[in-house]
C-alpha cells in the first residue's frame, strides 16, 4: 500500500504508470488505467465490488480484495491440479503430496501444506477455497 503512490510501473502488466494509476478490486495491485479496463471484465469483479463494499460498510477501509481472501492462490490450484493429474498419489496422502510437491519444488504447497493441513484437506472435500 504504502509503495502505491510511488511506484512508477503496473503490478500487472510492467507497464508505466505515467497515465494513470488506480487499485485493483480483486487484490491489492496497482494497475495502470488499461489493467483496470480489463479487470472490470474478470468474471469476479461484481463479486469483489460488492464484497469490497460491504467491508467498508464494516468500517473496514484497508480490505484487501477478494483475491487475498482466498485461502487457496490461483498459483496453489494449479500446483494441487499438476500432483492430482500425476496420479501418482491419492489425494488424501498428504505426506506423499507433501513430498511429490517438494520434489517438484512447489515451496507454496509444500508450506500450505505444513500450516493448514485442514483448509486442505477441506478443500480436497469440498471443492471450497
Ligand atoms: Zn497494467
Amino acid at each position: 500500500m504504502d509503495k502505491f503512490f510511488t511506484q512508477k510501473t503496473c503490478d500487472r502488466c510492467g507497464g508505466s504508470l505515467a497515465g494513470g494509476r488506480i487499485m485493483s478490486i480483486l487484490n491489492t495491485d496497482c494497475l495502470c488505467l488499461e489493467c483496470k479496463e480489463k479487470e472490470k471484465e474478470d468474471p469476479r469483479y461484481k463479486e469483489a465490488a460488492k464484497a469490497e463494499i460491504k467491508q467498508v460498510r464494516k468500517g473496514n477501509y484497508n480490505y484487501e480484495g477478494l483475491l487475498q481472501e482466498q485461502k487457496i492462490t490461483d498459483k496453489l490450484l494449479e500446483q494441487i491440479k499438476d500432483i492430482r493429474a500425476s496420479g501418482k498419489y491419492n489425494m488424501f496422502d498428504l505426506p506423499g503430496i507433501q513430498r511429490e510437491a517438494f520434489e517438484r519444488d512447489y515451496f507454496e504447497l509444500v508450506t500450505f501444506l505444513e500450516e493448514s493441513k485442514k483448509d486442505c484437506l477441506n478443500f480436497i472435500f469440498t471443492g471450497q477455497r
